[in-house]
């Protein structure tokens, strides 16, 4: 049994296709600009309506009910994203729900954060087609403080999986947000780390925006919510040419 929050059909933003996007509770980080607050506690939790986030899930109903659609994946080379949340933070599950899809015949994604064990590395890359892998800072330090927890774990399995998994099965994505990453040195820092571990191929870059004000008040933390300045144009363009050229593509929005 897992604990998941949301089914979303018909999702474009998180790998090739049309796709399930299947978000599971939990994260071990606690970024100061998360979208989806109501993803981090592990259980299921009420709402300031008293409605439940979150339901415990077997993964055979789960997967049986992505697997109707298929036909949808096939004809567009989609498939099925677990994202969060944290989704290794259920790992059992996941592995579980991963053999399920494969064994439907479904493209497997998993969206992560990358904060999990390093003996976990071989298993999923044994399960999942395409990593969506977070690459938020490579400063330790400035890791910490904005999510809560140091990048050591987190840079040493992305470079395993670079290092080890063919071309094309990993796609690293950034998070930009002003006031943590979005300065030229953090940036540049970021394309030097994937071009020195011979990384080819599409950034995604996921901006920041203020929109889940009314998810942190949803799950009665809205002392918890900071605001950070929108990305303007020009910050765009400026950010996209610092990860742009050495064999890197940025892509807003990822896809
Ligand atoms: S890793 Fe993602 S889900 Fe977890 S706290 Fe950060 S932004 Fe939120």
């Amino acid at each position: 049994m897992g604990v998941v929050y949301d089914v979303q059909g018909y999702a474009v933003h998180d790998g090739p296709g049309i796709r399930t996007a299947v978000f599971l509770k939990g994260c071990p980080l606690r970024c100061w600009w998360c979208h989806n607050p109501e993803s981090q506690r592990p259980e299921p939790e009420r709402d300031a309506r008293g409605d439940w986030i979150g339901e415990d899930t077997d993964a055979a109903s789960l997967v049986g009910r992505v697997a109707r659609d298929l036909p949808f994946f096939t004809a567009s080379g989609g498939g099925v994203t677990f994202t969060g949340g944290e989704p290794t933070a259920q790992l059992p599950f996941l592995l579980e729900a991963l053999d399920r899809a494969r064994a439907a015949g479904l493209h497997t994604a998993l969206e992560t954060c990358g904060a999990f064990g390093s003996r976990w590395l071989a298993p999923l890359a044994a399960r999942v087609d395409l990593f969506l892998f977070d690459l938020k800072h490579v400063d330790a330090d400035a890791h910490r403080r904005g999510t809560g927890v140091g990048n050591r774990r987190i840079l040493a399995n992305l470079t395993w999986l670079l290092r080890e998994l063919a071309p094309g099965r990993v796609t690293p994505r950034v998070p930009v947000i002003p006031g943590f990453n979005a300065d030229p040195a953090s940036r540049r820092a970021i394309a030097g780390f994937l071009r020195d571990r011979g990384y080819r191929g599409p950034v995604h870059l996921m901006p920041y925006h203020g929109l889940a004000r009314d998810k942190y008040a949803r799950v009665g933390r809205a002392q918890d919510f900071r605001a950070a300045p929108a990305l303007t144009a020009a910050d765009r363009l400026a950010i996209a040419a610092d990860l742009d050229g050495g064999g890197l593509s940025p892509v807003w929005g990822g896809a």
